[in-house]
């Protein structure tokens, strides 16, 4: 079990470097156009507050090269000051010496916001030096930015182990959606898989294959598995060099009476037309873009029998409004089948956040990357490195 910022005790005048991720888009004015990623730190903002911890807290912002006045972390700063009337100082310095003088001044149950730690080349480098910089300045370390723990960084991995650690609620809480799902698994537990990226998905497929009951394989995914059984599947995208490993995944499941479930009908593209068609076959010129109405209506008769869902990548181009109906489907299905239900992956949860019923899922999982790799069964390293109690 890892320490978790309820375990710290007696925190009260203690300097706490807390990791947030305030990754939030900005536009040309520095307004903050989604604040949701500040909104869910509060609660464990407000916690170490109201223990009257000194919070130093920092982020990282884009991907900016060195200083970038557009994606400085002031306008998060105005932000909380907004929260915390009075209690918010920002420093426009990563580490250094003003940034020091700072922490010496920040009273009891105040915050010090620092600026873009991606300004300093340290940070995605964990540079030692950089580390000492960042670990010089508290007591303590609370990581609660879940998003980038798949990396090793100077302020995740690096600080974390150079003082006492613990996690925030936000990590907390993904951690025990994941263990939940894949510790004590209810049945039938149904796994859906999309996108694009074959390679990435195979790893999380092999991951739910002792938990499985049934893998619902649709999106671009699906046609490298089609292509394993020798089927037609024209112009659709696939992964020549994954065939092999998909032939596997359909071989095991076969033996661990695993059901897989992939597209018996499509919504293809038509290049040379500029045209979408619904078809069963795929002949040649036509792309498989989104899964066609009767596999819509296969897979929601499994999703709708099932007690768990886990679900990554959606079931077709959902950019286009042209083959988003089968992944809107499929989240409705999702939210009305009653199952516990974890969505992770980017696009994904944008995905289920347009079909409207993003509120019926149990679980939006915001890491991108970090919750692919909780799927897959990988402990994080940024995490590996907190204490445990
Ligand atoms: P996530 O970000 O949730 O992990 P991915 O990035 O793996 O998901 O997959 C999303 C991408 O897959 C989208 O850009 C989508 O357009 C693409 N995609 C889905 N279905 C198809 C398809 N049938 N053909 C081509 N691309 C597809
Ligand atoms: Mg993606």
């Amino acid at each position: 079990m890892k320490r978790t910022i309820r375990d710290l005790k007696n925190i009260e005048g203690k300097r706490i470097l807390l990791r947030c991720d305030f990754n939030v888009p900005l536009d040309n004015y520095g307004d903050i156009l989604d604040a949701t990623r500040i909104i869910s730190a509060m609660p464990t903002i407000s916690y170490l507050l109201k223990r009257k911890a000194k919070l130093i807290v920092c982020s990282h912002l884009g991907r900016p090269n060195g200083y970038d006045k557009y994606l400085s972390l002031f306008p998060v700063a105005v932000f909380l000051m907004k929260y915390f009337p009075n209690k918010v100082k920002f420093c426009p310095k990563v580490v250094g010496p003003e940034v020091t003088a700072a922490v010496e001044k920040l009273g009891d149950g105040e915050i010090l916001v620092l600026e873009n730690l991606r300004f300093k080349k340290g940070e995605e480098e964990n540079d030692a030096e950089f580390v000492a910089q960042l670990s010089a300045l508290a007591d303590i370390y609370v990581d609660d930015a879940f998003g980038v723990t798949h990396r090793k960084h100077a302020s995740n991995y690096g600080v974390a182990l150079k003082m006492p650690s613990a996690i925030g609620f936000l990590i907390e809480k993904e951690l025990k959606v994941f263990d939940k799902a894949f510790q004590s698994t209810q049945h039938p537990f149904v796994a859906i898989f999309g996108g694009a990226k074959v390679a990435d998905k195979l790893k999380l497929i092999n991951n739910v294959m002792d938990k499985a009951d049934a893998i619902i394989i649709g999106g671009g995914m699906a046609y490298t598995f089609l292509q394993a059984q020798g089927k037609n599947i024209g112009n659709s995208i696939v992964s020549l060099d994954q065939i092999d490993e998909a032939k596997k995944v359909l071989e095991t499941a076969k033996e661990k009476g695993i059901e897989i479930l992939l597209p018996v009908d499509h919504i293809a593209y038509i290049k040379e037309k500029d045209k979408a068609v619904k078809t069963v076959a795929l002949e040649k010129g036509m792309a498989g873009f989104d899964i066609g109405p009767k596999t819509i209506a296969l897979f929601t008769e499994k999703i709708m029998k099932a007690k768990q869902i886990v679900w990554n990548g959606p079931l077709g181009k959902y950019e286009d409004a042209r083959f988003k109906k089968g992944t809107m489907k499929i989240a409705k299905a999702v939210a009305k089948s009653g199952a516990y239900s974890i969505v992770g992956g980017g696009d994904s949860v944008s995905a289920v956040n347009a079909s409207g019923v993003a509120e019926k899922i149990n679980h939006l999982s915001t890491g991108g990357g970090a919750s692919l790799k909780l799927m897959e069964g990988k402990i994080l390293p940024a995490i590996e490195v907190i204490d445990t109690l």
